[in-house]
């Protein structure tokens, strides 16, 4: 029942390495420089000694999906290698790809030779607009305002994804605008003969022609592009390629964070540099041996806005897990505590970001289960991420995982789950519904202080959770759909992406 969840993912966790076994031979040696042919094996070594040559070894398959030879790619960000086994990478510089173990870790070689494993997010190819600095893959509007606000400089300008698919939008920040400085959103347009501009006047030939103009011209912009704001480096799976085991004297814990199911959560570093959060398994909490089988494929969930699991201290007792530090907590409490000072467009926000995570939950196989605001994190550039993420099938308390529990989370489940147990990605998509209705009443209780009984009563008869105050008929009408009684009348969860980035869209 619960391991079908996650098929996609095995597949890509335990494939063949044989390859990367031949590659890491020749690391760090320069024999090899940069081809561009196909089958670089064939290149032509002086042999030294005496001795009779070998006979040449089987060409290595160094080539890409579609067999058309190495894929190059260049750097988005630095990385530093933790293990030997990896290749440090420098923002800018380029890479070919030798072999894609994985979705996340590929080998790769450097422009001296030198070969290890790459994160995947950290790279991209070469023609792609998430090269350039001024890039930000999956920023919503109101984080990209943020943003700006927070750099406070006189032409931060951050090029995004707009609502509408294959279309860009440049956000300017403008100290001329208002008293605080204010904030322009331009979408980039294409005319019929494939020129792009921000002003009608002046067309280019491309996006990063048209940034570099716009860097030295305001061209009818309100301010010119100075500054790039707003990217940040993404979580990787893991420290390191083969790294999900975490030794814990490599751990420091500092102050408490806060306390949940399986026990505390301490806030900690990495090797004395990266924070993490560091949860303490209490004894009797959890079902430790299946979820440490399952924290392998969980470590390959990767994803901007999900919260990464890092790795386990395996050995020691009481269990360690480490993940991706959130700096402003939880999200139900951080909805209790602002409430008025978050904006409508920020609340769209929430919800887009949270979506942007579950789908890519659905499109693995992978289901949530307990998806609620005290199940996402909000990080200190305010982007929110969904966190435990089917992590109710470990714990040890039957109040809790039984339907009938006291702790069982029944305002936020459909009427399958309540009844039969029948969890798919459609029960997260009613759970989602809830969560939007948590964060446009700001934190309140779905339900208010109604019994479990009585809520599960209420859903039968066909009753709905009522339209929080901040949502408008719009947005009341996206959580609502999510309440479909019967799972397949509901949508899914890019049908959702979808209408939650078109109301973020409209947002001013
Ligand atoms: P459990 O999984 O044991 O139920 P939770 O995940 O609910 O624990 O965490 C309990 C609290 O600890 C959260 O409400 C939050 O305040 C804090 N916390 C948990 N994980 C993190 C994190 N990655 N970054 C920052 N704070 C966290």
């Amino acid at each position: 029942m619960i391991h079908s969840d996650h098929s996609t993912l095995c597949c890509c966790a335990f494939q063949s390495r044989d390859i990367n076994a031949r590659v890491n031979v020749e690391r760090n040696s320069s024999s090899l420089c940069f081809h561009s042919r196909r089958r670089p094996g064939h290149a032509y070594r002086i042999n030294r000694s005496n001795r009779k040559a070998p006979p040449p070894p089987p060409p290595p398959d160094y080539e890409n999906d579609n067999g058309e030879g190495l894929l190059r790619v260049v750097a988005m960000y630095d990385f530093t290698a933790k293990e030997n086994t990896d290749l440090t990478l420098k923002r800018g510089e380029e890479y070919i790809i030798l072999h894609k173990q994985d979705q996340l870790w590929w080998n790769a070689q450097d422009a001296h030779g030198n070969r290890g494993f790459i994160p995947s997010n950290h790279v991209t190819e070469k023609n792609k607009i998430e090269v350039n600095r001024w890039y930000c893959k999956n920023i919503t509007r109101t984080v990209a305002e943020q943003l700006l606000r927070q750099e406070d400089k006189d032409g931060g300008f951050i090029v995004r994804d707009s609502s509408q698919h294959g279309v860009y939008t440049v956000s300017i920040y403008a100290k001329t605008l208002g008293i605080t400085g204010g904030i322009r959103h331009y979408q980039i347009k294409q005319n019929e003969n494939d020129q792009f501009y921000l002003a009608e006047k002046h067309l280019h030939k491309s996006i990063p022609e048209l940034i570099h103009y716009h860097t030295h011209n305001a061209g009818g912009l309100v301010n010119r592009l100075r500054y790039p704001v707003g990217r940040c480096v993404p979580a990787t799976a893991g420290f390191s390629s083969e790294k999900w085991e975490i030794d814990p004297s490599e751990l420091t814990f500092m102050k408490e964070l806060g306390s949940g199911q399986f026990g505390l959560v301490r806030l900690g570093k990495w090797r004395a540099q990266l924070k993490v959060a560091i949860k303490v398994i209490r004894e009797g909490a959890m079902l430790e041996e299946d979820f440490i089988e399952e924290a392998k494929v969980m470590m390959k969930l990767c994803h901007r806005k999900l919260v990464q699991l890092y790795g386990v201290c395996l050995h020691s007792r009481p269990l360690l897990i480490v993940c991706e530090f959130m700096e402003n907590g939880c999200l139900l409490n951080f909805l209790r505590k602002k409430r008025r000072g978050l904006k409508g467009a920020w609340l769209i926000s929430m919800c887009q970001d949270a979506c942007e995570g579950m789908e890519y939950l659905e499109t693995h196989g992978f289901l949530h289960r307990d998806l609620a605001a005290r199940n996402c994190l909000i990080n200190e550039h305010n982007v929110v991420k969904v966190c435990d993420f089917g992590m109710t099938r470990y714990v040890l308390d039957d109040q809790y995982t039984s339907s009938n529990g006291a702790k069982f989370p029944v305002k936020w489940s459909p009427p399958e789950v309540i009844h039969y147990c029948k969890y798919s990605s459609k029960s997260d998509v009613w759970s989602y519904g809830v969560l939007m209705w948590e964060i446009f009443s700001e934190g309140s209780v779905p339900f208010g202080c109604k019994t479990n009984k009585e809520v599960v009563e209420e859903i039968t008869r066909g009753v709905r959770l009522y339209r929080p105050h901040r949502a408008s008929q719009q947005v009341y009408g996206v959580m609502y759909k999510c309440w479909h009684e019967k799972a397949e009348g509901r949508p899914s969860f890019s049908e959702l992406l979808a209408e939650v980035r078109r109301l973020a869209e409209q947002q001013d």
